[in-house]
């Protein structure tokens, strides 16, 4: 087992990561400080929620099944949570554990932010991106019908375990997508991890368990780094954004789920690719390199056809990260290096979408 530990003052925790960590005995049930209540989905129970609350040990827990998917990111499925902690009478000293991928960590941590002001949680994700990206950083939340996150808090877990096992029966295209946000840790600030994905992907998209450990141990460290410097993103943790206002706008477009999330990113980088090249930050070979890191990855590196120019900046123009009415994007200096930019010559953005519009 391997531990980055991310530095927030009294909001600090580990990130563990490593093989059978969820039958370790004792690591889980340590994070716990009196009750535990499991929240996971009906995928996921079937697979993993026994060995969960084995591994509790004598730990009084429960669980709490939410239906799967996007679309019972809302509301109404939050409070299935509450209703179980209540019926159950869990107090201010319980412990809720997310068991699952970003949807389940995020809903879990806003039930978590927001239960009788607020309780500890445990993350415990199983898909590639949540291992890399949504456990950690405290972002929780859940959909409203007008718009993405856009309910949420900011509320850090107490500990996050990364079992590489649980990947084993993680979807194909699933671990592809959470690899598109791997890649672009090493874009936006780590030339060496970006060699070391070149020289390391057949084994990662093989799922050898070392190379992938080593990816999500990377991956941590480099947005526990980010987070630490700006939890809020006022600044610099605008970075890991990375394609994604290319990548929402097709999101959103498409229809939520037509393209996963890491699909739509990594065709969004590929655009940031080229508005880059055309601003003159970077040259032809780099993005031809960058471009051929997705593509051997399985990612797509063209958005869908039905992708006008309009349609871009209409959903470009509704994204979060649009501040005073500039579209702000995350533009490379080279492989490792990257700024945000709200200020830079937009017909480079209009080549960028006619080029890649159906
Ligand atoms: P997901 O949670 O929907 O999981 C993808 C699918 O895989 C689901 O059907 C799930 O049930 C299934 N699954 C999960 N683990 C499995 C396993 N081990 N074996 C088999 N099937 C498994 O999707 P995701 O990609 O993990 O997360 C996407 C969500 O994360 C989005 O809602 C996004 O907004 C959020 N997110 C949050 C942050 C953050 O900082 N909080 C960052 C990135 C993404
Ligand atoms: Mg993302």
């Amino acid at each position: 087992m391997q531990t980055v530990n991310i530095d927030l003052g009294n909001r600090s925790y580990p990130i563990h990561i490593g093989s059978g960590l969820i039958d370790q005995q004792g690591l889980l049930a340590s994070h716990v400080r009196d009750r535990a209540m499991v929240v996971t989905n009906e995928t996921i129970a079937p697979l993993y929620l026994d060995k969960t609350l084995a591994a509790l040990g004598n730990v009084p827990s429960s669980s709490v099944i939410l239906k799967d998917g996007e679309s019972f990111k809302n509301l109404d499925e939050l409070n299935h949570i509450f209703s179980a902690l209540l019926n159950e009478n869990f107090d201010r000293s319980c412990t809720l554990i997310a068991l699952g991928g970003g949807v389940i960590g995020d809903m879990t941590g806003y039930a978590a932010a927001s239960y009788q002001r607020g309780v500890d949680f445990i993350q415990l994700p199983t898909t590639l991106l949540s291992q890399v990206d949504s456990s950690v950083g405290g972002k929780t939340g859940v959909n409203h019908a007008l718009g993405k996150n856009m309910i949420g808090a900011f509320h850090q877990p107490v500990a996050v375990i990364a079992d590489m096992d649980t990947l084993a029966t993680l979807d194909e295209r699933e671990l592809r997508a959470g690899l598109a946000e791997v890649i672009k840790y090493g874009f936006i600030i780590d030339s060496d991890f970006f060699s070391w994905l070149e020289d390391n992907m057949d084994a990662l998209l093989s799922r050898d368990p070392a190379a992938t450990g080593e990816a999500v141990r990377r991956s941590c460290e480099i947005k526990a780094r980010v987070v630490e410097a700006d939890e809020r993103e006022h600044g610099m943790r605008a970075l890991l954004n990375l394609g994604h206002t290319f990548g929402h706008a097709i999101e959103a477009a498409m229809g939520y789920g037509t393209w996963l999330h890491g699909e739509a990113v990594s065709a969004g980088i590929a655009m940031a690719l080229d508005t880059s090249v055309r601003l003159g930050l970077i040259d032809e070979a780099i993005r031809t390199r960058g471009l051929r890191l997705l593509e051997r990855a399985g990612l797509p590196i063209r958005a869908p056809s039905q992708m006008t120019p309009e349609v871009f900046l209409k959903y470009m123009a509704r994204d979060k990260k649009v501040s005073a009415g500039a579209v702000r994007l995350i533009l490379l200096d080279g492989i490792g290096r990257s700024h945000v930019s709200a200020d830079f010559d937009h017909s480079a953005l209009h080549a960028t979408l006619e080029h890649f519009s159906g």
